[in-house]
C-alpha cells in the first residue's frame, strides 16, 4: 500500500506543479512518519521517500537511531519545547517550527557550541487563532531581522498550519497568506525565504498551486494514524 501511496501523492504534487505552470522540481515532499513503525518507514524509504518529517522529539530520535541518515534526512515539524532542543543533535536537517524568538535563541547557543548551522523555518500563524502554535504576522515580520542575526541558526523560509478544514479550497487563502507574507519579508529585510512548508494530506495540492516548497504528507502515504495528536 505504502508504494502505491506514496506514488499516487507524488503523481498529485506533479499535476499541482503543471496546472499552476511551476517548475517541475520545486516542491519537495515530506513523507510524516510520527507514530509510524520503523518497518514502515523503511517500506517507503525502500520506494524513494527521501525526506521524514517527525514532531516528537522522543519519539523520533530511537527511530532515527535506528534508521539511520544515509541517503534520506529527517526534518522536525512539530511544536518544538524550549527543555527538549539539547536533544535535537544534528539530526534533523531542516526545523519547520521556529515559534519564538526565545525558542530561535536557544537553537543558536547550541549550535554555536556545536559548531554548526541549522536551518529553521518560522512558523506562522496566519488565520491568527488563539489556540495555535505560530506566532502572529506582524510578529514575524517585526522580528524577522533579530532571526536572520543569531549566529548558528539560518532561516530559509516558513511554515503554516491552517485551521482543519475537511475542503481544502478553504485552505487556499492561507497559504496564499504565507506566500505573500514571505514576499513583504524578503522586500523588508532583503533576506531571501526560499522555502513556504505548507499542505497536508487532505489540501496539499492547494498549497502547491498557492507556492509551497514543502509539503508534509502523513496518513495519505501511511494511512489513518490511530490517534490525532495536536499538530
Ligand atoms: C501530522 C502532521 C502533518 C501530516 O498530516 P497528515 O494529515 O497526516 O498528512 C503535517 N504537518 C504537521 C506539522 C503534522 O504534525
Amino acid at each position: 500500500m505504502i508504494a502505491e501511496n506514496l506514488s499516487e501523492v507524488r503523481e498529485r504534487i506533479s499535476q499541482a506543479i503543471q496546472n499552476s505552470g511551476r517548475k517541475p522540481d520545486s516542491v519537495r515532499l515530506v513523507t510524516v512518519s510520527k507514530q509510524v513503525s520503523v518497518a514502515q518507514i523503511e517500506e517507503a524509504r525502500s520506494v524513494g521517500a527521501m525526506i521524514f518529517g517527525e514532531n516528537k522529539i522522543q519519539e523520533a530520535v530511537p527511530k532515527i537511531e535506528q534508521i539511520g541518515s544515509q541517503d534520506i534526512s529527517w526534518h522536525f515539524i512539530g511544536h518544538l519545547q524550549k527543555n527538549k532542543v539539547k536533544f535535537l543533535d544534528a539530526r534533523f536537517d531542516l526545523i519547520h517550527s521556529v515559534d519564538s524568538l526565545e525558542l530561535a535563541e536557544k537553537i543558536s547557543i547550541l549550535c554555536q557550541a556545536e559548531n554548526r548551522v541549522q536551518k529553521v523555518l518560522l512558523q506562522v500563524n496566519v488565520s491568527g487563532e488563539e489556540a495555535k502554535f505560530g506566532m502572529f504576522t506582524d510578529e514575524v515580520e517585526k522580528r524577522l531581522g533579530d532571526f536572520s542575526r543569531l549566529q548558528g541558526i539560518e532561516v530559509e523560509g516558513l511554515m503554516t498550519i491552517p485551521p482543519h478544514d475537511s475542503d481544502p479550497e478553504n485552505s487556499r487563502r492561507h497559504f496564499s497568506k504565507l506566500r505573500e507574507i514571505r514576499e513583504r519579508c524578503e522586500k523588508k529585510n532583503g533576506v531571501p525565504l526560499h522555502e513556504l512548508s505548507m499542505g497536508m494530506s487532505h489540501d496539499f495540492e492547494v498549497a502547491v498551486e498557492e507556492g509551497a516548497t514543502l509539503v508534509r504528507v502523513g496518513s495519505a502515504i501511511f494511512g489513518p494514524r490511530q490517534t490525532m495528536p495536536e499538530s
